[in-house]
């Protein structure tokens, strides 16, 4: 017999996860969503795909990805880490696969066959999900919190979940409302900012080539002269600046840099090549090519929404022959393709960042049990927690494991109470 209310606000990737875990727990779970249905985010990830886990069985080196933060999730990883939540996607009917980069997928189905799994998961389970039903307030009596305002009325429960996301992507329903949640509740809320976020350029040259990906490319942040990060693999040139995973994955460094007197990015378009080799290649390329413009003489080396940024950069006139382009010529056309530099000067904005950096504060969060240290009857998941990780399904990893524990958690919670 069910026992012990447990009421979870916000229907992410963390809150379904942790209402049916509640329910399946023995509790009596409600979940509050504002939208018209839950998940809204979850069906965009991965474009659509859901990027749901790495699978990295290192646990050190994934925990090492989300930063300085990540050993708060040892403890939940230990319980329901990745190898966990495969089982349990699985176990729910989703049958995964693995892509590069260690990615794992719905095998099928994509984001919207993960949203179908995990509703019915949580109503099979016994849990209620009450849509169009947005908490307005935490009502907090005696050190702990009563029940949830929304418009027709109070919701009253033993236990609470916040899982209201962080700040990202506000459309959807993701608007930062936990945070005021939780400091209404006394917990220290560190600045959200954007993370994962495409970054604009002073040059307007990617502007010239909207839309061309440039792969195996690698992505260095120098500042006084020093590369402090890099990253390897695909870049998005757009009319802004540029995107794509390694531009967005630096955005936090880079955002961080431009608080501190600002920095400068250095693409290098032919990372496996020493500057020694790409000046005899490009010298082959162009002995090859006798009689023809430089313009020509690139196509072998550059994708040809590329090679107009390149010549104009160039030191080299376009309307040289390549015949009287001479070898000093050619070692600094091989410089500058090794070293393609652009000045960051700040992130999109939280309408296009991929996750939010920050939230309500680790050290105050039992990291056992995801229960708040300061009101001993409210717990959290999900991206409302100052954790987050790099793209390859880091982010969504924390809200199975910080989800999964916390609905676990709360329904032990609720239940020990005695009835009232
Ligand atoms: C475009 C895009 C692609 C992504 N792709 C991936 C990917 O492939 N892999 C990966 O790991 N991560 C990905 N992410 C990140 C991932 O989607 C998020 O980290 C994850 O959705 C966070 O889950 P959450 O449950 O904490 O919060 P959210 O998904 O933000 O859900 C919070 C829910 O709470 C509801 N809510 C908010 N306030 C209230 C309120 N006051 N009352 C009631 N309900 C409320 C919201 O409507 C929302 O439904 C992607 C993100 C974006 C934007």
């Amino acid at each position: 017999m069910k026992g012990g209310r447990v009421v979870v606000i916000g229907g992410g990737p963390a809150g379904l996860l942790a209402t049916g875990r509640a329910a399946e727990r023995g509790a009596l779970a409600v979940l509050l969503e504002k939208n018209a249905a839950p998940g809204k985010k979850l069906l965009l990830s991965g474009k659509g795909r859901c990027n749901l886990t790495s699978s990295e069985e290192d646990t050190d080196l994934f925990l090492s990805k989300y930063g300085r933060n990540g050993r708060f999730l040892y403890s939940v990883f230990s319980r329901f880490g990745p190898a966990e939540t495969i089982s349990f996607f699985e176990s729910i009917g989703v049958e995964l696969k693995e892509e590069r980069g260690k990615r794992i997928f719905p095998a099928a189905g994509g984001a919207p066959g993960v949203l179908d799994a995990l509703r019915r998961y949580a109503v099979g389970a016994g849990a209620e999900i009450r849509c169009e039903n947005e908490a307005l307030d935490l009502v907090l009596r005696e050190g702990r919190v009563r029940s949830v305002l929304t418009k027709d009325g109070e919701i009253e429960g033993d236990a609470f979940i916040i899982c209201t996301g962080g700040k990202s992507f506000p459309r959807t329903g993701s608007t930062g409302d936990g945070y005021r949640f939780a400091r209404r509740a006394g917990h220290t809320v560190v600045p959200p900012v954007p993370a994962l976020c495409p970054v604009r350029t002073a040059e307007r040259w990617p502007e010239t080539c909207h839309g061309l990906t440039l792969r195996n490319v690698s992505l260095s942040l120098r500042r006084n002269g020093k590369v402090t990060t890099s990253r390897f693999g695909e870049l998005l040139l757009t009319h802004f600046g540029l995107s794509g995973p390694i531009a967005m994955d630096m955005s936090k460094e880079i955002a961080a840099a431009l608080e501190s007197g600002g920095g400068e990015l250095v693409i290098d378009l032919k990372p496996a090549l020493t500057h020694q080799v790409l000046t005899k290649r490009i010298r082959r390329d162009l002995d090859r090519l006798s009689g023809k413009h430089l313009k020509e003489a690139l196509g072998g080396l550059l994708p040809s929404g590329l090679i107009s940024a390149v010549i104009m950069k160039s030191p080299i006139p376009e309307q040289k022959l390549v015949n009287d382009i001479g070898n000093r010529e050619v070692g600094e056309l091989a410089a500058l393709l090794k070293a393609f530099q652009l000045t960051p000067t700040g992130l999109l904005g939280f309408n296009w960042a991929v996750v939010t950096s920050g939230g309500v504060a680790i050290d105050e969060i039992d990291p056992g049990t995801m229960r708040s240290k300061i009101v001993e009857n409210l717990f959290f998941a999900g991206e409302v927690i100052d954790i987050d990780g790099p793209t390859g399904g880091f982010n969504l990893q924390m809200c199975w494991s910080t989800g999964h524990q916390a609905g676990e958690s709360a329904a032990v919670y609720a239940k020990s109470l005695p009835r009232r």
